[in-house]
């Protein structure tokens, strides 16, 4: 039996910040503890016993200028330029070892299907969902996908914010819905149906809305946003509209609770002094919207300002007691904790 409390996550960036330490040579650290909002120690203390692990290649930017202008009333973040294959692939690569490398060391365990993330769940260690966070180091021809995929790549976002081969995103604009641009390009559309094809999840966090009903056009796959929030409750770029959470319920997918704060916040700032109970007020939305098997976590960690009260995923207990404060049931605080990932990523893995 997996316990009530265990939580799948659908998001978070330990990858990119191992990679910043020195890659696979770092990894030891996630064990020992690190400095930040997820390591073993702070998943042991939360109850997290599975999740999303983002490859991500950075631009040359810099995060603190970016967080420090989201903390304004308003703001709207220029998209970095696009990275080419031969640039992105090698970081890909050297976080993908760093996944590879976490494996060994015991602490986790990359999983390709269920079975074996109830097993984790479970009996631990954490089970690990190789994700990738834009398609920037996937080649055209899918060379890459194909040999990511057979290393255990089983979620694929075509794009993070800034513009891929394969379509455009979302910029951290604040207040602005997510009709942003165009939606995916024509290369967009193959890999969507590659991605069907090898039972891949295609990520809708970070997608504009016309890339969105792209992706819900083409996709047989229910609808997935790993990482996203209701824009009835905050009107971000980032969040979902009514219409897109419609769609997602419609197609039996699932949406993740984002724990940044700029998503959450009515202002839309990237501040820390968020009540706990405004997660469960976008969680009661999407419960609303997408109905109680249809909505699971999808924290950010390490990739964002978290509400000071929870602080990382050792605070993961204060959110579920903000959940029972609410009158959520065990049989509901299940389904979201973890339920509902195993039973979206079931019916997409085997699709
Ligand atoms: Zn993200």
């Amino acid at each position: 039996m997996i316990q009530t409390t265990t939580v799948f996550d659908g998001h978070n960036d330990v990858l990119l910040k191992l990679s910043r330490l020195g890659g696979p040579a770092a990894a030891e650290r996630f064990v020992t503890g690190l400095d930040g909002q997820i390591d073993l120690p702070k998943a042991q203390a939360g109850g997290l016993g599975a999740g999303f692990f983002a490859i991500f290649v950075p631009s040359p930017m810099d995060l603190d200028a970016d967080m420090a202008l989201m903390r304004q009333p308003a703001y709207d973040l220029p998209l970095p330029h696009p990275i080419p294959v031969t640039e992105a692939l090698p970081v890909a690569l050297q976080q993908s070892a760093t996944l590879l490398r976490l494996q060994h060391l015991g602490a986790l365990r990359i999983c390709t299907t269920t079975a074996e993330l109830r097993d984790c769940l479970e009996n631990g260690p954490i089970g690990a969902v190789m994700h990738m966070e834009g398609a920037e180091a996937i080649d055209t021809d899918f060379h890459s996908l194909d040999v990511l995929y057979a290393a255990g790549l089983r979620s694929l976002g075509p794009v993070w914010s800034r513009p891929t081969l394969y379509g455009h995103g979302v910029p951290f604009r604040f207040p602005s819905d997510p009709d942003t641009g165009p939606g995916l390009t024509d290369a967009g559309k193959a890999l969507v149906k590659r991605c069907n094809d090898l039972g891949i999840l295609v990520d809708l966090s970070h997608l504009n809305e016309a890339g969105f009903w792209d992706v819900a056009q083409i996709s047989t796959a229910p609808f997935v946003a790993t990482h996203s929030n209701a824009y009835a409750l905050c009107r971000h770029a980032r969040n979902l509209t009514d219409r897109q959470l419609d769609a997602i319920r419609d197609s039996d997918g699932l949406a993740g609770l984002n724990f940044a704060t700029a998503f959450l916040r009515q202002d839309g700032r990237m501040l820390d002094d968020v009540l706990i109970t405004r997660m469960v007020e976008h969680l009661d939305y999407m419960l609303e919207k997408l109905g109680e098997t249809r909505v699971g976590f999808g924290s950010d960690f390490d990739g964002a300002q978290m509400p000071r009260d929870l602080g990382d995923a050792a605070g993961l207990p204060k959110l579920i007691q903000a959940m029972r404060d609410r009158g959520y049931d065990d049989a509901l605080i299940a389904r979201i904790c973890h339920g509902n990932w195993l039973r979206v990523l079931e019916a997409t893995w085997t699709a």
